[in-house]
């Protein structure tokens, strides 16, 4: 079978492309500009014309993927503005309308000209299920797939609204998410295909993409590095309790992906894909100082050694659902770090 993976050339996505040519899938990787396509390309050189490059500089338009889609049998959509740098009003034009008309186009492509399509997943997000909590120490929660975050988005809709670059993300999310469910809704007598969301927390993990150093690596690896190896924490006053979120490494992201596409029971549902809760501190008590210094010529990473079991976590992500529809066997927080730090000494990055 053919799949169309879009946003190939992201953190996320180089995975996710290299999974499924190895388990002798083909792959259109759609691209804004074909040098982006180059990495991938010279990275998957073993595979040949099973992997071939799809050209889509604007999603933003409909339309966009009306010759991406032709002759594939999946859809994995990754493609969406990452970042959390565009507050109140430019992220309305920067990240809320790509990500959210982007799907559409997608969908409205493989609507009109995808026959073959049977399967559509998308990356959505834990944002569009949950808020960050303000204070971890003080509220928790237990999340599921039946939460939605709204506070962003009405946060986003409200005049001189205050709205963050974490807001907007969240909102570009969540909105995105229900226009696609909504899409899916209004057209079910037309659709041949069914429709999968993957909700992942926090994605860390050694990395594929084409990146040059530690401060050109995407916004969830570059947070990892900045807050575990240079102890700076992005505005969360304190290891021990911060961020308070979920994460989870992007091979088992990528593998829920490549799963997704062919396991029945997907269809139709959204799934949290989350390895465990995790404060920045948990990566230097679980993953060792002293082997972090036998790994690293210099320096070790930054933030202390803490006490494992008294950080308070905010935040438990039920992931019932996917056990029983995917059953990831996820990596550990040591395996991760170990990877993640092996990778950037090969790199020279650290
Ligand atoms: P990256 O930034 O590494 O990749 C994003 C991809 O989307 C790139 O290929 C990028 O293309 C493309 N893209 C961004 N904006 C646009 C646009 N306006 N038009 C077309 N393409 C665009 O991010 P990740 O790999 O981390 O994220 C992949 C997906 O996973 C996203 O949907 C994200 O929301 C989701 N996700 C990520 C999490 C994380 O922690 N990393 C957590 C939860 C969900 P280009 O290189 O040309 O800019």
């Amino acid at each position: 079978a053919r799949i169309l993976v879009s946003g190939a050339n992201g953190f996320l996505a180089s995975w996710i492309v290299g999974d499924l040519l190895r388990k002798g899938y083909s792959v259109r990787a759609a691209v804004r500009e074909k040098a982006k396509g180059r990495n991938l390309l010279k990275m998957y050189e073993e595979y040949g014309r099973k992997l071939e490059l799809s050209l889509v500089n604007d999603m933003n338009t409909e339309g966009a993927f009306d010759d991406a889609v032709k002759g594939v049998q999946g859809i994995i959509h990754t493609a969406s503005p990452v970042h959390l740098d565009a507050s109140h009003p430019k992220g309305k034009i920067t990240m809320i309308d790509p990500a959210v008309n982007g799907q559409l186009a997608m969908l409205t492509s493989a609507m009109k000209h995808g026959s073959s399509v049977q399967r559509i997943i998308i990356t959505s997000s834990c944002a569009a299920i949950l808020d960050t909590v303000p204070d971890p120490t003080k509220d928790s929660a237990t999340v599921s797939e039946l939460n939605w975050n709204m506070r962003p988005v009405e946060q986003c809709e409200k005049l001189n609204s205050h709205a963050t670059g974490l807001d907007m993300y969240s909102a570009s999310k969540t909105l995105a998410e229900k226009a696609a469910w909504d899409f899916v809704d209004a057209n079910k007598s037309t659709i041949s295909w069914d429709l999968t969301m993957l909700n992942p927390p926090w994605i860390f993990g050694p990395v594929k993409h084409e990146v040059s150093s530690l401060a050109s690596l995407n916004s969830s690896c570059k947070m990892w590095a900045d807050a575990v190896l240079n102890g700076d924490l992005g505005g969360y006053p304190d290891p021990l309790h911060f961020p308070g979120h979920g994460w989870v490494d992007v091979r088992d992201v990528s593998e829920a992906h490549v799963r997704a596409l062919t396991v029945p029971a997907a269809g139709g549902e959204r799934i949290i894909v989350c390895a465990g809760a995790f404060v920045w501190q948990d990566f230097s008590v679980i993953f060792p100082v002293d082997s972090a210094n036998a790994l690293l010529p210099a320096p070790a990473m930054s933030l202390a050694k803490g006490t494992l079991g008294t950080v308070h976590r905010a935040i438990t992500f039920d992931t019932a659902k996917e056990r029983r529809i995917l059953g990831i066997d996820y990596k550990t927080m040591t395996d991760s770090t170990q990877d993640i730090l092996t990778d950037y000494v090969a790199r020279g990055w650290c």
